[in-house]
């Protein structure tokens, strides 16, 4: 039998960030996936993908808007068949150069698929055909998530897609049905808009990205309702039915109200589960909550003392950033460091437009587990640099501790918001105070000047508000 210092199953942001982590620590190492190259649902079929789609979304709606500006660049041209080439090539360069890192680094990769003998062994099922046993001294899971599904929903049609299928962008429907205004929902919902699909989303709760301050999601529903046919709100899909080329859908709405419609294609983006079912793990001592995640300590060790798991599996927020940080923590945990996995902030980011971002501690959470906060406000309409990119519809917010004045969380809602939110992250983690942002000097102009014009806020002396009441 084979024999490996460290394992890692799954080859996505989490496992094989750890992967490099752990050759580069000098421990032997082997990585088990079934794709040619690491990337996992992230650089295959998730985070890369959707953002090349985005892009060209992006690059419509900035020529759309020109039009506002005295330029026309005439309704676009869509050729889908260069667009998927596109975005295919896209997942092609990233996944040559993770597995080119991976040869680099002499790390082992096996392509296939292992469950748990026991605690110190594998059985993989190769891709190749056979099996293979592979004992380690420690082992890594990675493996990630899948959508999660609605039981009815399969009618056995391929129009019914979850985000993998609308990423193959086999045609552009007319009509598109989005289930589910999360993540995903809203950003394949743009993407599809903006290459001339009829959109609509059905989300079952009151708003659009239930988790998020409603104030940040403002703006971002506001344009959507422009740009999509329909948003139907506290709905769900009662049922669903083939005819010919179209799905037949019947919603019924919270107020018991009920109503019909006919669409191309639907997109069931409804949220993710962890693939922690068919990994063997009842071989061993590992513990699974009643969700489905590995349970895990700070250093991202399972119950079973030879067996860490990270990223998607091991509990949410579900995004790659963080499965990559958990990752480079099991490998230094392994390789005999003192670490912990203990982020006091954690961005999350909607690749949409305008694009929602925020971290640390929310507005919603603070209310919920009734901390005090002073929450400060910066409206892009009075941004030099958002009106001269004719995008006002924007806003920056911190979430402030009033007694220590310290910063504990930020909120960004605009063209760019993604990038700014490192920023937020940055001072969360640094315990900045709001002084120390208000005194950085951000340059001009710049949508970051938002940030420092909200912490100037929070002391009455923002700059380009008027404030009567300053401190
Ligand atoms: P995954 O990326 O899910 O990788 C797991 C890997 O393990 C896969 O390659 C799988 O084949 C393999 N595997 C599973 N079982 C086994 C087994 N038994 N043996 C061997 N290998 C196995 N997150 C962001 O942060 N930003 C984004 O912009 C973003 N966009 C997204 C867009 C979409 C459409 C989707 C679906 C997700 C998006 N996410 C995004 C979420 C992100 O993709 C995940 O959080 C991230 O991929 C999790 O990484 P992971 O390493 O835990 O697992
Ligand atoms: P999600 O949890 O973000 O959103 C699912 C939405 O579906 C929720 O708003 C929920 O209320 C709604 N919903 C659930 N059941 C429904 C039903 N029967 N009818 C109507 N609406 C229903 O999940 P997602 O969009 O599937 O994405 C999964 C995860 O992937 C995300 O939570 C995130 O962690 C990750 N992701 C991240 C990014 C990013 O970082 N930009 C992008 C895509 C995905």
């Amino acid at each position: 039998m084979d024999k490996t210092n460290v394992v890692v199953i799954g080859g996505g942001p989490g496992g094989y960030v750890a992967a490099f982590r752990a050759a580069d620590l000098g421990l032997e190492t082997t990585l088990v996936d079934p794709e040619e190259n690491p990337g996992g649902v992230c650089l295959y079929r998730g985070c890369i993908p959707s953002k090349a789609l985005l892009h060209i979304a992006a690059v419509i709606n900035e020529a759309r808007d020109a039009e506002k500006l005295g330029v026309s660049f005439g309704e676009p041209t869509i050729d889908i068949d260069r667009v998927r080439a596109w975005k295919n090539d896209v997942v092609a360069r990233n996944t040559a150069g993770t597995g080119e890192l991976l040869k680099r680094r002499k790390i082992t990769h096996i392509r296939g698929h292992a469950r748990f003998d026991d605690a110190t062994t594998l059985s993989i099922s190769l891709v190749e055909g056979g099996e293979q046993q592979l004992s380690f001294d420690h082992a890594i899971l990675a493996t990630g998530s899948r959508p999660a599904e609605i039981p009815s929903f399969d009618i056995g049609s391929d129009r019914v897609m979850d985000s993998t299928g609308a990423l193959e962008l086999v045609d552009l429907p007319q009509r598109l049905l989005v289930v589910g205004g999360g993540y995903i929902g809203l950003e394949m919902a743009t993407a599809y808009a903006s290459l001339g699909s009829k959109v609509t989303v059905v989300e079952m709760q009151p708003g659009l990205l239930p988790g998020a301050d409603r104030d940040l999601v403002r703006p971002l529903e506001k344009r959507l309702k422009e740009t999509f046919e329909n948003i139907l709100l506290e709905t769900t899909v009662a049922s669903l039915e083939e005819a010919g080329d179209k799905i037949h859908v019947a919603f019924k709405a919270k107020d018991g109200s009920t109503s019909e419609d006919a669409f191309d294609r639907l997109l069931v983006a409804v949220g993710r589960r962890p693939n922690s079912g068919d990994v063997g793990l009842e071989n061993t001592a590992v513990q699974v909550d009643e969700r489905g995640f590995v349970v895990v300590d700070g250093a991202r060790r399972t119950a079973e003392p030879t067996i860490y798991a990270i990223g998607d599996v091991a509990g949410e927020p579900m995004l790659a950033h963080k499965a990559s940080h958990e990752g480079i923590v099991a490998s230094e945990a392994i390789a005999g460091h003192k670490v912990a996995f203990e982020p006091q902030a954690i961005p999350g980011v909607v690749f949409t437009d305008p694009e929602v971002a925020w971290c640390g501690l929310t507005e919603t959470a603070a209310k919920e587990r009734g901390i005090d906060v002073k929450v400060s406000r910066f409206p892009w309409s009075a941004s030099g640099r958002a009106t001269a990119i004719g995008r006002n519809d924007g806003m920056t917010k911190l979430v402030i501790d009033p007694k220590t004045e310290r910063v504990l969380g930020m909120g960004i809602t605009g063209v760019n918001a993604g990038d700014m939110i490192a920023e937020g992250v940055l001072a969360v983690e640094m315990a900045a105070v709001a002084r120390d942002i208000a005194l950085t000097i951000h340059p001009h102009p710049t949508l970051s000047e938002t940030i420092m014009e909200a912490a100037e806020a929070f002391y009455g002396q923002a700059t380009h508000i008027y404030m009567p009441k300053r401190r």
